[in-house]
């Protein structure tokens, strides 16, 4: 094992192969050659190099063909094209098709030297994005370790208590006493509401979500939603009503994470309602693209404040909002849950009028099997305001 940077070059002819592995070994490099194709993609995947300088003009299994496999087995290796003049429209498909540059022949030992260099540093630079990335993950979870379990747990845990006591389960307590602990009790439940969405928010992972999705239809998710918030909107005198979509259509999702995202949307509705308000949750499903709204006749959002309501933490602060309980991270948790599934969500506000949340999901195509096209992808670019 060395420490030095491996370079393989693939390369059929044996000249370029020779003049290389002197130059880059006098450099310093550790240097490997191989002939064709085929043993390239042996060698990358013995010797696994850093920089692989790869011919793209040769018999047998050609440049293009051995890039787009090592692309897929080794996402950290940078390939350098070695092109002939006469072939510079393939180099340049080479670069599409993922390589970091490319070299004409003939080369000067200075020009392999400068191009193999920056090489090494794109290679070094993804190596360490890559490691920084995982610390971030690895802390991630860390953080929502002690979170879950050295904070939800025992606050947890002391709420219990407070609810036995307060429900005069283990004999009665004096009224100051009970004013005093109903205080700390609701200020306790606030905390625990800004832990569970905070969790949720941390363990939003759009990787997991986007490895989870399958073909679904919204309709029963929206049923569920409407059916598990009928309670809270009668207890507020709303009166919530879901309409029927104007047609079927399936789109590519992780249920559960779409029924966050339409509790959040629903029971802000509600709370941020008028007394025998109301909230309608319907839809349309057109040209590939699936819009569910969430409309409401609420105390609206000031138009100033529209730009910030997808942020962590923010609740527009009014003579209105101040009773109403809340964590400001629900928002945050629907946005980030749409665009795990490119989509995007959509606000409009009139204050003293209500509001209207839309969010747009490409559908499936007929084939069941592929995502809508173009207009769902317009979905997916449609910017949140
Ligand atoms: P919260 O837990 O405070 O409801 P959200 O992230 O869900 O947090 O919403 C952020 C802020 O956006 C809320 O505090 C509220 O001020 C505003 N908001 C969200 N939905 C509505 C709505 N339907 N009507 C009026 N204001 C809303």
């Amino acid at each position: 094992m060395t420490d030095r940077h491996a370079i393989l070059v693939v390369d059929d002819e044996e000249a370029i192969r020779d003049s290389c592995r002197q130059v880059l070994t006098k450099t310093g490099y550790e240097c490997h050659t191989a002939v064709d194709g085929i043993e390239g993609l042996h060698l990358c995947r013995q010797i696994e190099p850093d920089v692989l300088l790869l011919d793209l003009m040769m018999p047998g299994m050609d440049g293009l063909e051995v890039l787009s496999q090592v692309r897929k087995t080794h996402p950290h290796l940078v390939c350098v094209v070695i092109t002939g003049y006469a072939t510079i429209e393939s180099a340049v498909d080479a670069m599409k098709a993922g390589a970091f540059d490319f070299l004409p022949k003939p080369f000067t030992p200075d020009e392999l030297r400068l191009i193999v260099n920056r090489a090494i540093e794109q290679h070094d630079l993804l190596k360490e994005t890559a490691a920084l990335r995982e610390e971030k993950e690895r802390m991630k979870q860390y953080f929502i370790t002690i979170v879950a379990h050295e904070l939800r747990s025992p606050l947890l845990l002391v709420k219990q208590y407070m609810d036995l006591i307060l429900g005069k389960k283990m004999g009665k307590i004096d009224d100051t006493a009970e004013e005093m602990l109903g205080g700390a009790h609701s200020t306790l439940t606030g905390l625990l509401d800004i832990i569970a969405d905070w969790l949720k928010l941390a363990r939003t992972n759009s990787g997991d979500i986007a490895g989870s999705l399958e073909s679904i239809d919204i309709m029963p998710v929206l049923e569920k939603v409407v059916q598990d918030l009928q309670p809270f909107a009668d207890d507020r005198g709303v009166t919530l009503r879901l309409e029927r979509l104007n047609e079927r259509c399936r789109i590519s999702a992780h249920a559960e994470s779409l029924e966050v995202v339409f509790k959040n949307l629903v029971s802000n509705a509600i709370k941020y309602n008028r007394p025998s308000g109301s909230v309608i949750v319907d839809g349309l499903c057109a040209e590939g693209t699936l819009r569910i709204n969430v409309r409401d006749t609420g105390i609206g959002i000031p138009k100033d404040e529209i730009p910030f309501i997808f942020e962590d933490f923010f609740r527009v602060k009014s003579g209105k909002t101040a009773e109403i309980p809340g964590t400001g991270l629900g928002l945050s948790i629907v946005q980030k849950i749409v665009e795990s599934h490119h989509g995007s969500v959509e606000v409009d506000s009139t204050e003293g009028e209500g509001t209207a949340f839309s969010v747009f999901l490409p559908t499936l195509g007929a084939d069941e099997g592929k995502a809508g096209p173009a207009k769902g992808q317009e979905a997916a670019e449609r910017k949140p305001v």
